[in-house]
């Protein structure tokens, strides 16, 4: 006996090719037929009964007050930040005022003064100084070595940099495409 199909029939009717009246002659003939309709009329009785659960109230802006509370969250870490930042800062320029007036008429700040003020202007002399031994020493320096050396800083700022950005692209595109 060739048997219609059940299935088809009984979930999408409309789709269905073969007529309600054959089907119906069908199963008062084929008794599997007949448990397969019926075991899928108590699929859908046993669908019916499930109890509805009602969503919390707010479920559709929900992720509004999220964004909410996250800019909220972020404001206020940006403020924690700043407020303690200045108050070190704060904290610095106190403890510098309390040691000029505490040694204020001393020598100890003089000198460091006239300290500071010798080595600012000694500072052009040490920097030629330093670019004559700098360029002393690259003439002395065989070329393939700064060559090699170069290779090597090119190699090391290549490398982490093109890692980086591999892995940039590759996560930010994931994030686009679907796949
Ligand atoms: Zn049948």
């Amino acid at each position: 006996m060739k048997h219609p199909p059940i299935e088809p029939w009984y979930c999408e009717v409309e789709k269905a090719e073969i007529q309600p009246q054959n089907l119906e002659r069908h199963l008062t003939a084929c008794s599997h037929c007949l448990e397969t309709y019926q075991s899928w009329q108590e699929v859908e009785r046993a669908l019916l009964r499930l109890p509805l659960h009602a969503p919390t109230s707010g479920f559709a802006n929900r992720w509004q007050s999220y964004a909410r509370v996250r800019s909220q969250q972020t404001q206020e870490a940006f403020w924690n930040w700043s407020v303690g930042l200045v108050s070190v800062a704060l904290l610095v320029i106190a403890s510098m005022v309390t040691l000029l007036i505490l040694f204020f008429d001393s020598s100890f700040v003089t000198e460091m003064i006239s300290n500071i003020i010798r080595m600012l202007s000694r500072l052009p002399l040490t920097w030629l100084q330093l670019r004559y031994a700098f360029t002393f020493w690259l003439r002395e320096i065989p070329p393939y070595w700064i060559a090699a050396f170069g290779l090597f800083l090119y190699a090391w700022t290549i490398l982490p940099l093109g890692t980086w950005l591999y892995a940039f692209i590759k996560f930010t595109s994931r994030g686009v495409k679907p796949s």
